[in-house]
């Protein structure tokens, strides 16, 4: 599952920076995460850093898109072809 902003968003802007895939941007009302650069933090933490942050708790798993871990690191590889990942990798999945 890609994570999604939802309604809730009051447009603080802690989440934009705490994304360690740049996914998240300023909307018009809401911010938004992209979800072809969302990994849910696989790779990197072994939660979502937005969720995390969020002050109203509007950042949640997009049912509608639910991936493995396998295809969230891909993207986390793919997006930082540079970065060495620890493995076992930090992940949602393993907390
Ligand atoms: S779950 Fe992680 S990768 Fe996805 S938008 Fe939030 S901070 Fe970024
Ligand atoms: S931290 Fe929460 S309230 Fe603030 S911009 Fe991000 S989603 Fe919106």
């Amino acid at each position: 599952m890609a994570t999604i902003i939802v309604e809730d968003c009051t447009g603080c802007g802690a989440c934009v920076a705490v994304c360690p895939n740049q996914a998240i941007r300023a909307g018009e009302q809401l911010h938004v995460i992209d979800p072809r650069r969302c990994t849910e933090c696989v790779g990197f933490f072994e939660e979502e850093q937005c969720a995390k942050v969020c002050p109203v708790d509007a950042c949640l798993p997009d049912p509608d898109r639910q991936e493995s871990e396998a295809t969230l690191l891909a993207r986390a590889r793919a997006q930082q072809p540079h970065r060495v990942f620890p493995a076992p990798p930090p992940s949602r999945f393993r907390r």
